[in-house]
């Protein structure tokens, strides 16, 4: 029994959860519904899912590991454009896995067929965001969301 449970804990451990967003950008190009296919299809597990529009405070926190960069206004600005989809996502490997599903950062480098090239207009408007490692993907999973908003 407790040799089962000790493989029940590995297995879960395993997974792994990224945060992801669906970018001004996207949502007023009604490119959501698109999106939401590719990652239901690709496997991640939708945890939780919410749509609200930031705010620039909120903007610039979620972005402050870019503050000191030519493009921040930019980023913060479109940030705030319009409203967005945050997601919280997870799956063995999640982070690399839907980091891969939305491609390279800039569409036009981006691999076809990937969520940039298909629906990213240019490297500020590129659709979409996903953590990049384990330790960002826990802040900005927790920016948005509480353990209890998670529905397996
Ligand atoms: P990623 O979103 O792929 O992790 P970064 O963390 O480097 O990429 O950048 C965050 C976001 O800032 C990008 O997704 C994009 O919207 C914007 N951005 C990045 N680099 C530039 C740039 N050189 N000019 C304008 N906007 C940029
Ligand atoms: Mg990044």
């Amino acid at each position: 029994m407790a040799k089962q449970v000790n493989q029940l804990e590995r297995t879960t451990n395993m997974k792994e959860r990224t945060l992801a967003i669906i970018k001004p950008d996207a949502v007023a190009d009604k490119n959501t519904g698109r999106i939401i296919t590719i990652i239901e299809e690709s496997g991640l597990s939708i945890l939780a899912i919410k749509k609200l529009r930031l705010t620039a405070e909120q903007a610039r926190q979620f972005y402050a590991v870019h503050k000191e960069r030519a493009f921040f206004a930019e980023l913060v600005t479109y940030m705030t454009s319009g409203p967005i989809y945050v997601l919280a996502l997870e799956s063995d490997n999640a982070i690399k896995r839907w980091r891969a599903l939305m491609g390279a950062t800039n569409p036009a480098e981006a691999a076809e067929g990937s969520i940039r090239k298909l629906y990213g207009k240019s490297l500020s408007y590129n659709a979409s965001h996903g953590s990049d490692a384990p330790e960002t993907a826990k802040v900005e999973v927790a920016f948005f969301f509480k353990e209890s908003d998670f529905i397996r």
